[in-house]
């Protein structure tokens, strides 16, 4: 067998400082077809930027609703904090490539390595910063696997702001190392549904023994923004300001697979509320809009127990469990779906943002439904053969390049598929533990159960 030299096999892609990306991509600006307006839960008008301050930071609550500026920039002392642990690394993976003896190339962009373990910092930054400039103090958030509660614990905690965590019951209990890790960073945690806030009491009157959901704390957390002085409520997923943060991602990767002198025919996230898949596709989208690269593929993966591309409605919906959000036209499975208790906890949220929506109902993206036990075959592999362990959530992505390297391999196609590696799953292993003692099964919703969870 011929050895290939080191400089044919580089394997790693990064990106000095000064080539790090200085503005956010805003996909808003050059969408074909903008998303529906956001709508206000009483009245039903139109919202405008004003209207979500009471809820988000200005900044955040303009970033939301631009459809204008197609660049934003990074504010220096973000992009600074960003330089500590970026440009993640591009990496070519040849293990996974020579295991599943496909013809295709395939790449991932390795968001495990922030410190706080996942993609959910690019966010948890800008967000924890602007709030410090606009002088709030206090910032409270939900969190359900407990990833984005971490990463705005830490940038809190930078800023100098207090942070306040609903963390959904079921994780609270069973994930103690997660809620641990937030107070590490010095937030306080409650668990959700609870009895500190009206929304919570109203569903433990309801439902006593509730076990919570990202629903039910969203609403909690966004009670406590409204009725505390100088506190924001921050979102880590979902949300249009989120996505353009994440894009810190796609721009990167876009540079780094030039590094590579590769173009992406597939671009594969696993998708939650959009904000990675987002993250990860936009910047590659914007060639797609302009004719550049018509023919890219966007793939989104998501849970087969919480299916809202694959199966949910596009309607206007509730971001939250007792209706305090604005209305948002999204795809959705219903804001009182309660998912069955499948480990992907970030994944398990009942609604899409309403950008991917728009896109999605617009043909520019698909998406696949994976099962639970496939996706952690995946990630078994994965850890096998590149030697990182994945988070459950990224095992969607992994799962769904693996089925697209398959195909290549039957058809003899050298796709270029690029996936997106959210986060390592060193706080998961007691659903690795689950999976490898043979204890985990799959759960497929019928459709009678997704007709009652929408109609709720
Ligand atoms: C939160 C999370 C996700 C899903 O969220 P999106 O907004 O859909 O990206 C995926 N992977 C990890 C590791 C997460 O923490």
């Amino acid at each position: 067998m011929q050895e290939t030299t080191n400089e044919m096999r580089q394997k790693r892609f990064f990106l000095t400082e000064s080539e790090i990306p200085e503005r956010w991509y805003n996909i808003q600006a050059e969408m074909p077809n903008k998303p529906m307006p956001l709508k206000n839960p009483q009245t039903g008008e139109v919202m405008k930027a004003e209207d979500l301050f009471p809820i988000f930071c200005e900044e955040c609550s303009r970033q939301e609703l631009n459809r204008t500026d197609i660049w934003i920039d990074i504010p220096e002392k973000v992009r600074e904090m960003y330089t500590f642990y970026r440009s993640t690394p591009l990496v070519r993976a040849y293990g996974l490539e020579q295991a599943l003896d496909t013809p295709a190339h395939i790449y991932f962009k390795n968001e495990s390595v922030s410190p706080v373990g996942s993609h959910k910092l690019n966010s948890a930054i800008p967000q924890a910063y602007y709030c410090k400039q606009e002088g709030v103090t206090n910032v409270t958030t939900e969190t359900g696997a407990g990833q984005w509660g971490t990463a705005l614990s830490y940038a809190a905690k930078v800023f100098g702001l207090e942070a306040a965590v609903y963390q959904v019951k079921i994780s609270y209990e069973q994930k103690p190392y997660r809620r641990n890790m937030m107070q590490v960073f010095g937030a306080q945690v409650t668990p959700s549904p609870s009895m500190s806030t009206r929304a919570g009491k109203d569903i433990l009157t309801a439902t006593p023994n509730h076990q919570g959901s990202l629903g039910t704390a969203i609403s909690e957390a966004v009670e406590l923004a409204r009725t505390t002085p100088n506190c924001k409520y921050t979102l880590g997923s979902v949300l249009s300001h989120v996505s353009l943060h994440q894009t810190i991602i796609g721009l990167e990767a876009e540079k780094q697979m030039e590094l590579a002198g590769e173009y992406p025919d597939e671009v594969i996230a696993c998708f939650g509320g959009g904000s990675n898949f987002g993250g990860i596709a936009f910047p590659f989208m914007r060639h797609t809009f302009s004719g550049l690269h018509k023919e890219t593929r966007y793939i989104a993966a998501e849970p087969a127990s919480c299916p809202k591309l694959t199966r949910g409605r596009f309607m206007y919906d509730y971001g939250d469990e007792a209706g305090y959000t604005p209305m948002m036209p999204m795809f959705s499975l219903g804001h009182k779906f309660a998912p069955a208790n499948i480990h992907a906890g970030g994944l398990r949220y009942h609604g899409a943002g309403v950008i991917v929506s728009q896109l999605m109902k617009d043909g520019y993206m698909e998406a696949m439904d994976v099962n639970q036990l496939e996706t952690f075959d995946a990630g078994m592999l994965f850890a096998q053969t590149e030697g990182i362990v994945p988070a459950p959530e990224s095992c969607h992505a992994i799962a769904a390049t693996i089925r697209r390297a398959m195909e290549c391999r039957e058809s003899g196609e050298k796709k270029v598929l690029l996936f997106n590696l959210t986060g390592h799953g060193f706080m998961d292993m007691s659903a690795y533990n689950q999976y490898l003692s043979g204890n985990l099964t799959n759960y497929t919703l019928t459709d009678e159960e997704i007709e009652r969870q929408l109609n709720k």
